[in-house]
C-alpha cells in the first residue's frame, strides 16, 4: 500500500484518478479548495477507511509523509481559469514549487498534469512533444498556458538540480462524467444545450480542430507513467489522437441525444488554438503499449448518460 497525494482531487480527472488509487488498494489523501471541484464528486469515497480529504490551496505549503504526488490543481476550463488570472498562474507556480518542496522533503515521486495549451495555437501539426509550442505571453489565456509552462520548467529545474524524481504528462482535451455542467468546456456545453434542445453555441464557423479524450484512457495513462522507471521523466502526451471539428461535434451530439437543437455561430474566443492533435507515439513507447481505447461515439454515450442524470 502506497500513501498517495492528489491535488485538485475533487475535480473532474482528479476525482476518477483517486477512485482508481483507492480501488487498487492505496492510501489517498485528496486535497483541494473547491474552486472548481466538489465534495459531490468523492463523495462516494469519504467513507473508505483510507481515504482523506483536505481542504487547503497549493499555493500554501502543506506538510504530509507520502509516497507520490499527482499535482492536478488547477482550474482547467478557460471561463474558469480566467475568472482570476493572478491565483490561476499562482496556483500552477507556487502550487508546483510547495509540491515540488514537499516530494522533495519526503523524496516522493511526483507526477505533473501538463497540457497541451504549452502548445498554444500550434503551427505544427500534429503535435509531437518536441515542439516548443505557439503561446501568446500577454493574452487571456496566458495564465493557463505559461504557469503550465513555467511549472513544466519548475518540475525539471527540480529534477536537476536537487534530484527529484518527476513525470510530466501534457494532457489533451479530456471529457467525461463529472465534467462541471458550467465550466463552459465544449462537450459539456454541447450535451447540456442538446439535452434541453437549447441552440448548440459554436464559436466561430466549427472547423477548429480538437481531438477527444475519455477520461478512463487518460487516467489508465497517467498512472503508467507514474509506474515508469526513475529516468522516464517525460514530458509525453497523452490524449486520443482522433481529431475532429468542433462544428462534427455538434452534429454528433445533436445526433446522438435526438435534439431539436440548432447550431448558432457565436465570436470565437481571442486566441483559441485552430487545431489540435497529439503524436502519441512516445506514450505508446514508454508505457507498455498505451492507447486509448475508448473512442468519441462511446464515450459520448457515457458521458450523455451522466448528465442526462443529473
Ligand atoms: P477541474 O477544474 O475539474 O479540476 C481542478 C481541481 O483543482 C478542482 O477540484 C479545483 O477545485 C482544484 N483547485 C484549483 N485550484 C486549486 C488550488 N489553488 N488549490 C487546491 N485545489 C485547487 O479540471 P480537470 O479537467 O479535472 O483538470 C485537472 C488537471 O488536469 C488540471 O491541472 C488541468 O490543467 C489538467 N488538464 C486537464 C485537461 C482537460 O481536458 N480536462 C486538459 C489538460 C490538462
Ligand atoms: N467551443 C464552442 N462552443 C462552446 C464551447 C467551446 O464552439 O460552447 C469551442 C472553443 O472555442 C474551442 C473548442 O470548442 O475552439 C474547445 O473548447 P474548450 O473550452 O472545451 O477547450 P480548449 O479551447 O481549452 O481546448
Amino acid at each position: 500500500m502506497k500513501r498517495i497525494l492528489v491535488t485538485g482531487g475533487a475535480g473532474f480527472i482528479g476525482s476518477h484518478l483517486c477512485e482508481r488509487l483507492i480501488n487498487e488498494g492505496n492510501e489517498v489523501i485528496c486535497l483541494d479548495n473547491y474552486f472548481t471541484g466538489s465534495r459531490k464528486n468523492i463523495v462516494h469515497l469519504i467513507k473508505h477507511p483510507y481515504f482523506e480529504l483536505v481542504r487547503s490551496d497549493v499555493t500554501m505549503p502543506f506538510y504530509a509523509e507520502v509516497d507520490e504526488i499527482y499535482n492536478l490543481a488547477c482550474p482547467a476550463s478557460p471561463i474558469h481559469y480566467q475568472y482570476n488570472p493572478i491565483k490561476t498562474i499562482k496556483t500552477s507556480v507556487m502550487g508546483s514549487i510547495n509540491m515540488l518542496g514537499l516530494a522533495k522533503r519526503v523524496k516522493a515521486k511526483i507526477l505533473q498534469a501538463s497540457t497541451s495549451e504549452v502548445y498554444g495555437d500550434p503551427k505544427i501539426h500534429p503535435q509531437p512533444e518536441e515542439y516548443w509550442g505557439n503561446v501568446n505571453p500577454i493574452g487571456p489565456r496566458s495564465c493557463y498556458d505559461e504557469g503550465k509552462r513555467c511549472a513544466e520548467t519548475l518540475f525539471m529545474d527540480y529534477h536537476n538540480q536537487n534530484k527529484v524524481k518527476i513525470k510530466i504528462v501534457r494532457i489533451f482535451n479530456t471529457y467525461g462524467p463529472r465534467m462541471h455542467p458550467n465550466d463552459g468546456r465544449v462537450v459539456s456545453n454541447f450535451i447540456i444545450q442538446a439535452l434541453n434542445n437549447q441552440p448548440i453555441t459554436i464559436y466561430g464557423d466549427g472547423s477548429q480542430t480538437r481531438s477527444f479524450q475519455y477520461v478512463d484512457d487518460l487516467v489508465e495513462g497517467i498512472c503508467r507513467m507514474m509506474g515508469t522507471p526513475d529516468n522516464v521523466i517525460g514530458p509525453v502526451n497523452i490524449g486520443n489522437p482522433n481529431e475532429f471539428t468542433i462544428l462534427e461535434l455538434a452534429e454528433r451530439v445533436i445526433k446522438m441525444t435526438r435534439s431539436s437543437s440548432k447550431i448558432v455561430n457565436m465570436p470565437l474566443p481571442k486566441d483559441d488554438p485552430i487545431q489540435r492533435k497529439p503524436v502519441i507515439d512516445k506514450a505508446g513507447e514508454i508505457l507498455g503499449g498505451w492507447s486509448p481505447k475508448i473512442q468519441l461515439e462511446e464515450g459520448l454515450e457515457k458521458t450523455i448518460a451522466y448528465f442526462r442524470n443529473i
